[in-house]
């Protein structure tokens, strides 16, 4: 958190100067002043927390539900940031909140799941935030649309605005049970690999909802190559106004940092492609049999879609495609494969067949 004085806007440490991994902590929602403070103080003293986080205007899902607790949550988080020395961050989702903040000084801000999706409510924050250099943390949308993540960030981008960078909290899903969102990991390492050089931060409380659970989804976001963390923390999570489930308190957030792995790409001293060759030249060798094997699948597909052709059969026959499945997912079990996967697996090869097949009926 800073003062916009001619000094630290030459040289601010934003998110891409710190080390991985970054972290940033704090409650869902700023309750009262000696909570937001107490929780700077306590994470502070871990000597792990690189930022303050809490939000201070609520978007619930239904109304009547605590809204957060508006401007006045602002100073505090002034307060507790000037206190402890942590920068400071939260969230805005309209133009009214951007200038309130930066009325405040706010050099740092989120935007959330729900406001991503709205490229309109994107758009007017961009443009309430054009000239200033403040950094943007963009969460992905709620639904899995890697585009809809890209163009909000390039929206930020387009006005200028050079820090920008991504927090991963998951999508809503019909079909996670395990998790509050599905974290649909394949989604951040598209944007990653859109935007390199942008800092992707794994946000495990909201992905997994479950404070039990934020520990291996961190390992595993680190085990990704995540730049950092950002992990919700309460001194009384279990009386949260908000989020209570998944929050932790700043002790235990320090256990969840301390057992953390940190590996990273290319540790010094490991000569990580000489000790690897071997072992990846068969991986390549394997890759290039299986798509030569999949090659030859659809020449016998296509083989079928002949004779299905000549009988008037239908191309697909749902018998026989549930005795495939049948079959392989017996083997996989034998095999030690996760029936997932192989289930994925196989209704990518079936659609490619289906493909194989329509075009030799529609063929003259
Ligand atoms: C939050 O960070 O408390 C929040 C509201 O998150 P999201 O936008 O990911 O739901
Ligand atoms: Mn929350």
């Amino acid at each position: 958190m800073g003062v916009t004085t001619t000094a630290n806007k030459m040289k601010r440490t934003g998110i891409k100067d710190l080390q991985r991994p970054i972290i940033i902590s704090g409650p869902c929602s700023a309750e009262t002043e000696e909570q937001v403070m107490q929780t700077a103080k306590d994470l502070h003293a871990t000597g792990k927390v690189d930022m303050l986080r809490a939000g201070i205007w609520k978007p619930r899902t239904r109304p009547n539900s605590f809204e957060g607790i508006g401007e006045k949550g602002l100073d505090w988080l002034v307060a507790a940031g000037e206190e402890t020395g942590l920068p400071v961050i939260t969230e805005v989702a309209n133009t009214k909140h951007v200038e309130r903040c930066l009325k405040k000084g706010f050099d740092r801000l989120w935007i959330g799941a729900r406001t991503t999706v709205n490229p309109f409510a994107v758009q007017e924050i961009a443009d309430a935030l054009k000239g200033t250099r403040v950094e943007v943390l963009v969460k992905n949308p709620i639904n899995p649309d890697l585009n809809l993540w890209i163009g909000a960030i390039e929206r930020f981008q387009n006005v200028g605005l050079d820090d920008v960078h991504a927090i991963h909290r998951g999508f809503s899903s019909v079909m996670s049970r395990k998790y509050r969102n599905d974290p649909m990991w394949e989604i951040p390492i598209a944007l990653k690999r859109t935007f390199p050089e942008i800092k992707m931060i794994c946000d495990p409380s909201h992905i997994t909802g479950k404070r039990d659970l934020i520990f291996d989804v961190s390992q595993k976001a680190m085990d990704l190559i995540y730049d950092g963390l950002m992990i919700e923390s309460h001194p009384d999570p279990d009386n949260a106004w908000s989020d209570a489930a998944q929050q932790v308190t700043p002790l235990k957030l320090k256990e969840i940092l301390d057992r953390l792995i940190i590996r990273k790409e290319f540790p010094e001293g490991v000569k990580v492609a000489e000790d690897l060759s071997d072992l990846r030249l068969k991986i390549n060798d394997i890759d290039y049999e299986l798509i030569r094997l999949i090659a030859q699948r659809m020449v016998v597909a296509e083989e079928i879609g002949q004779y299905k052709k000549e009988h008037n059969i239908t191309i697909l026959q749902p018998n026989r495609w549930a005795e495939i499945k049948r079959l392989q997912l017996e083997n996989a079990e034998r095999q030690g494969l996760s029936s997932k996967f192989v289930s994925k697996f196989l209704e990518a090869i079936h659609q490619e067949s289906i493909r194989h097949q329509t075009a030799i009926m529609n063929k003259g």
